[in-house]
């Protein structure tokens, strides 16, 4: 996993998909290629009431990345500073290794350039100190831009304070 981290609060996502269009405008990346992705999961029914979810999809920048071991160039690689694993389109071949070893399907197609792209996390905007597009524009504020650790303690303290409400 990268020094970063993207979270994404399921219940204040409205799907509004605002994060996907200003990837798209950031990336200026082609027809049905998307960076990240909102997934819709539903309709199914709770307490009666028909329900949608939404899910924020992107690249986990793994730790140990498969699409890096499959690429024969070297041109998708791991950033050493950050770990934010991205494509030097200058050496892209186009052989489509990554896109077969990603679990995911992250790796996207880009049928203008005969080369692979995919989320860098904006390391461009990042090392401006900005965050990433899809962060910046999220109308309801349920993607948020941190590290591992923040996460994971505020995920904590979220927990904490609803089993206060449960038993208060
Ligand atoms: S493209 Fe897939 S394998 Fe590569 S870092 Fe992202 S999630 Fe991991
Ligand atoms: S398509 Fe490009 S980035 Fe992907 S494995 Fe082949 S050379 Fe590497």
């Amino acid at each position: 996993m990268s020094k970063y981290i993207v979270t994404h609060d399921v219940n204040s996502c409205i799907g509004c998909r605002a994060c996907e269009v200003h990837c798209k405008e950031k990336n200026d990346s082609p027809p049905g290629a998307n960076y990240c992705k909102i997934i819709t999961v539903g309709p199914y029914e709770r307490q009666g009431i028909p329900r949608f979810d939404f899910v924020y999809m992107s690249c986990f920048h793994c730790e140990k990345p498969w699409c890096v071991d499959a690429c024969p160039t070297g041109a998708m690689q791991r950033r050493e500073k950050d770990g934010i694993v991205f494509v030097d389109q200058g050496s892209c071949v186009g052989c489509k290794a990554c896109i077969a070893a990603c679990p995911w399907g992250v790796p996207q197609w880009n049928a203008d350039t005969g080369k692979v792209s995919k989320c860098d996390l904006c390391k461009d905007r990042i090392d401006e100190g900005l965050r990433p597009a899809c962060v910046s524009k999220c109308v309801t504020g349920c993607l948020e831009f941190t590290t591992p650790s923040e996460a994971s303690e505020s995920r904590r303290q979220h927990f904490a304070e609803q089993m206060l409400r449960v038993q208060g």
